[in-house]
């Protein structure tokens, strides 16, 4: 089953942040002005719950970290509210309560 990865636009102010933050942390010299002027994207991932319907955005990264494909169809996770792996991204929810 597929499912949706949001694409958002890291915004200039952001990327020079991370730029910033990244040269301080490391110690290593980097072009900030080339960094901010490169198209980066956050991914996120919309998650439903099957069981209290609860609703939560998460980061594409922090999703497939824990997923592993060759075991599941999607990314199943612990809903945060009620406890239930019930967890799943809204496309299979959608698909799921439609039936
Ligand atoms: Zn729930």
């Amino acid at each position: 089953m597929k499912f949706t990865i949001k694409k958002v636009p890291v915004s200039e102010k952001e990327k020079r942040d991370r730029a910033e933050f990244f040269a301080e942390d490391t110690g290593q010299y980097v072009d900030i002005e080339a960094f901010v002027k490169q198209d980066i994207y956050d991914e996120f991932i919309d998650y439903k719950c099957l069981n209290c319907k609860y609703e939560e955005e998460l980061e594409a990264d922090i999703v497939f970290e824990l997923f592993d494909p060759s075991f599941e169809e999607y990314p199943l996770l612990t809903c945060p509210k009620c406890g239930k792996d019930k967890f799943v991204p809204l496309d299979i929810y959608n698909a799921k309560t439609k039936e």
